[in-house]
């Protein structure tokens, strides 16, 4: 972007990041943040800001993981998407936030729409509405138990990032009765661990595609702070330290404990036969 060959998307991207840092403060804004008429960056300083997203990841020691926009997809087609942010320390997820914009408050009241989930380790896992005009409680998650006619599966639209495919034979191996549930992003671990569906599976296409850290880290944490578990396809923990992949983690399995065994051993069913 610095090149004069980026030149194009370097002015439209600062064009657009100086109409909001420009835009009159917000009830709750202060001038202090930087924000605010006024308050205009040149290209080299807002660059030098995205620059600062380039850590690469670490075994050891602390950083935030950001995705500012995580399922695209979902988010250009008017459907569901979610700001995710954890931060990572030694390796381990210690705090997890996904905000989902789009997604009802509960399955109950499908028109009122916008939450936030947030868990910190040994502090549980918990749900706000996103835009509270009076101030109103978290409310403390824990994923329910399922019977075999409610359990059902959560995963993703794009035929490209999961082999739905496969998820419709171990749906059939574990006697699922309920048709899948399927939304992009994070927003599903949010789904997950409020009971609206019994297991989040993602299984690779077969690209060689490496699931990216920000992707699943604050869903990680938000799924065992609600008492679930979260592993790969193949039962082995989820790796926060290889970088910005999850390295040779294998697809994502995360549910309530009983139905987590349940589905690692109908995922090993289905690859024996081949799928
Ligand atoms: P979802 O909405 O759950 O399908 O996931 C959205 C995320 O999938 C995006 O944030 C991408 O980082 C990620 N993604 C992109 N390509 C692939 C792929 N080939 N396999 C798995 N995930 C992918
Ligand atoms: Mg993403």
């Amino acid at each position: 972007m610095r090149a004069e060959s980026g030149a194009a998307l370097r002015n439209r991207i600062v064009e657009l990041a100086n109409e909001t840092l420009t835009a009159p403060l917000q009830p709750d804004e202060h001038e202090s943040w930087g924000l605010g008429p006024g308050h205009a960056q040149t290209a080299e300083e807002i660059m030098d800001v995205i620059d600062k997203g380039n850590y690469g990841g670490s075994r050891t020691g602390r950083f935030w993981t950001l995705d500012p926009i995580d399922g695209t997809k979902g988010f250009l087609r008017g459907e569901q998407y979610a700001v995710c942010l954890a931060l990572i320390v030694d390796s381990r997820v210690e705090l997890g936030v996904i905000g989902c914009p789009n997604l009802p408050t509960s399955s109950s009241s499908p028109d009122e729409r916008g939450c936030v989930f947030v868990a910190v380790r040994n502090q549980g896992a918990y749900q706000l509405p996103l835009s509270a005009s009076s101030p109103t409680l978290p409310i403390k998650l824990t994923i329910p138990t399922f019977s075999q006619d409610t359990l059902n599966l959560l995963e993703s639209v794009e035929k490209a990032h999961a082999k739905l495919s496969f998820n419709e034979r171990v749906a059939e191996v574990l006697g699922v009765k309920r048709a899948p549930t399927r939304m992009d992003s994070q927003a599903k671990y949010g789904a997950l661990v409020r009971g609206d569906g019994g297991v989040y599976l993602r299984m690779p296409t077969g690209t060689g595609y490496r699931e990216k850290i920000w992707d699943h880290a604050p869903g990680a944490v938000l799924v065992e702070e609600a008492g679930g578990v979260i592993t790969d396809s193949r039962g082995q923990p989820l790796d926060f330290g290889l970088g910005r992949t999850l390295g040779e983690n294998f697809g994502v399995v995360a549910a309530g404990k009983e139905v987590h065994s349940r589905v690692l051993e109908a995922v090993k069913k289905a690859k024996e036969e081949g799928n």
